[in-house]
């Protein structure tokens, strides 16, 4: 049988010592959700935190979203969720001023992304990964030439 890209991509990343990054979600240490293993393309969440935010299993403490543990299994600690509900471009920080008020993205949550400011989907640093809608994430992809984060990430392709 044919290997494919993506198996080959995952070995090779195994095989260079490579670990997969940490959830960006404080409290939490699960790994990230793998987006495409051929570019090493990866979420910023694990696929506990992902699935608790979308279905908004968790209680708001101090202006912060705490999915507390034994939410599910899988919650084995409190897990404070990194995204904002509004477009963390609200500054014009990217050198243009997102369109949208921040108090306007109620019923709109699902065109927020996650963002890696670097373009490194390695890097979970919380302070690399910001909250931008996708207005500005993809106008930051077209002038930065960074890609967009359903698209192929920064690992070279030599072969
Ligand atoms: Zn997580
Ligand atoms: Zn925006």
């Amino acid at each position: 049988m044919k290997t494919s890209k993506a198996q080959i991509a995952k070995k090779e990343f195994f095989d260079k010592g490579k670990k997969l990054p940490v959830c960006v979600n404080d409290g939490c240490n699960k790994f990230v959700v793998v987006r495409e293993w051929k570019y090493w393309s990866f979420k910023s969440e694990c696929g506990s935190c992902t699935d608790c935010r979308k279905k908004k299993l968790y209680k708001i403490i101090d202006g912060k979203k705490i999915i507390t543990k034994g939410t599910k299994k899988t919650i084995t600690n409190d897990v404070i969720i990194h995204k904002k509900d509004f477009c963390e471009n609200n500054d014009g920080h990217l050198g243009f001023s997102c369109p949208v008020n921040s108090n306007q993205w109620n019923n709109f949550l699902e065109s927020l992304d996650l963002d890696h400011i670097d373009g490194d989907h390695m890097n979970n640093k919380p302070k690399n990964v910001k909250t931008y809608c996708k207005l500005c994430h993809n106008r930051k992809s077209k002038e930065t030439g960074d890609w967009d984060s359903n698209k192929p990430s920064r690992r070279n392709i030599d072969n």
